[in-house]
């Protein structure tokens, strides 16, 4: 009489994971901030991918020490990341666009990221 078991020793193994695709890039380029700070005298926006925080001090800004050529004009402010590099202000009112500048500034970009954060800069 045989002694032999009929037993499986196969054991069933998990089946392989499904790894998704590697990523693809995002279509989209476009660099979002973080905001750093969100009160009545500042909002304060960095880019990480640009190593610059943008800073708009808008017409009730309490600061003194703002040079504002007019009462309704915001500033802007460029913050490099990069040691010695000194921030550069732009004076910016709602119809004329920056008063150094013109509309082709940079500053109007600050000013439509502060917009699209939620922050009114003209106030
Ligand atoms: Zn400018």
């Amino acid at each position: 009489m045989p002694l032999s078991t009929a037993r499986s020793s196969r054991i069933p193994r998990p089946p392989a994971a499904g790894r998704p695709s590697p990523a693809e890039p995002a279509p989209s380029s476009q660099v979002l901030p973080q905001i750093g700070r969100w009160n009545d005298n500042e909002l304060i926006l960095f880019f990480e991918e640009w190593q610059e925080s943008w800073i708009v001090y808008p017409p009730r800004s309490a600061y003194d020490f703002l040079r504002r050529p007019t009462r309704d004009a915001a500033v802007v402010e460029f913050h490099s990341w990069i040691p010695l590099v000194p921030p550069d202000q732009h004076p910016v009112r709602p119809r004329e666009g920056c008063l150094l500048h013109g509309m082709d500034c940079r500053a109007h970009e600050a000013i439509q990221a502060a917009v699209d954060t939620g922050f009114d800069p003209f106030r």
